[in-house]
């Protein structure tokens, strides 16, 4: 045994020291490895959050859309139709940026209108109505006779609930090319229920008389005038219910098959109603097949009503309607009634279709 070994195993028997130093050296070596380990991970996190960064990152992607309008003959219509693929795809930045960039690259101002139209738009589907309509005030300030820049203000002014400068800006277009009475008829009945709901300028007495003459000059605003009158004024309600044609009451079925609470006095009339009387059939037919009057034996206007009396008087099945809206213009459908198509932008074209559906009990569980 030479002399390192035996020093060594004296050391590590005899000598206390040595075994302090050992276990600081595995102190030491367990902290080395914790840090080189939480060094390892940071690398990772960060090397993560980069690549997320660069999901973000527009700045190469400006830089060549300008490489290419700078090296391409005539690049602006592949720039605009790919600007028309990511606004499709829903990629509103990135359309965004095209359009912006090709703003800066074209001269002539007459050819920014198209784009400036686009840009609009775009700002609209992304939720930026704000800029969307000082895009839209800014072409109309050079152009002011541009009637798709007109119709596409107004809809911004509806959405941001500016009915009086949609209105102002519809007696443009009306000037340009005309038939926009039906139209200012709704901004006008707008104007109305919005300062109303405000309890701003129009008082509670003109109010009314104001609607009802509105409702009996266009019908077709009949279901946004009686959805305001049933949440405000109920018993006006009930009044033009039984005054408005009787077939027009199928439009506002919805309306009156929610209703839970039908004044005493119209539930008298309608009971001591003579079976062969025209007026009111509907309204009668309407509370028949709810369970709120007694079934008579006379034919209902609409097969759904007709099946729910049956069920009614056989007592085996309860029966309930549904609804939905079909624009008159385009047939898309909604679950949700609506003045505008969420399709097709046609103003007043909803049309209620009923639907049968077995009636389930509703619990209602309160949190409180
Ligand atoms: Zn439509």
């Amino acid at each position: 045994m030479d002399f390192f070994e035996y020093a060594i195993s004296n050391i590590e028997y005899r000598d206390p020291l040595f075994g302090i130093v050992i276990l600081i050296f595995c102190i030491g070596l367990v902290s080395l490895f914790g840090y080189y380990w939480n060094y390892i991970i940071s690398k990772k996190q960060q090397e993560s959050l980069r690549k997320f960064m660069e999901s973000f990152d527009y700045i190469g992607f400006d830089k060549e859309v300008k490489e290419f309008l700078a090296l391409s003959p005539n690049p602006i219509p592949s720039l605009l139709f790919m600007a028309k693929m990511y606004q499709k795809s829903a990629n509103y930045e990135k359309a965004i940026r095209l359009y912006t960039t090709l703003l800066d690259s074209i001269k002539n101002p007459l050819d920014k209108i198209p784009i400036l139209e686009s840009l609009g738009l775009v700002y609209t589907k992304a939720g930026f109505p704000l800029r969307a309509k000082e895009i839209y005030l800014e072409i109309l300030h050079h152009y002011p006779r541009n009637p798709v820049t007109l119709n596409a203000l107004i809809k911004i002014y509806e959405e941001l609930n500016a009915f009086e400068d949609a209105l102002n800006a519809l007696d443009c277009l009306e000037e340009i090319q005309g038939g926009t009475q039906l139209h200012q008829s709704y901004l006008q009945t707008k104007i109305l229920i919005f300062t109303s709901q405000n309890h701003t300028q129009i008082t509670q007495k003109q109010l009314p008389a104001k609607l009802l003459a509105t409702l009996k000059k266009e019908p077709r605003l009949m279901r946004l005038i009686m959805t305001f009158l049933k949440d405000y004024y109920p018993s006006l309600f009930w009044q033009c219910v039984l005054e408005i044609p009787q077939d027009s009451l199928l439009q506002i079925l919805d309306l009156l098959w929610s209703q839970k609470e039908i004044p005493q006095e119209i539930l008298e009339e309608l009971e001591n109603l003579p079976t062969q009387a025209n007026n009111l059939r509907i309204l009668k037919e309407i509370l028949e097949a709810k369970g709120i009057l007694s079934l008579s034996a006379s034919q209902k206007a609409i097969f759904e009503l007709e099946a729910l009396c049956l069920l009614r008087a056989n007592k085996s099945y309860q029966g309930d309607l549904r609804f939905s809206y079909q624009c008159t213009n385009c047939s898309g459908t909604s679950p949700l009634a609506f003045d505008r198509c969420p399709h097709c932008d046609e103003l007043l074209t909803s049309k209620t279709l009923v639907f049968l559906k077995e009636k389930q009990d509703e619990v209602c569980y309160s949190f409180l």
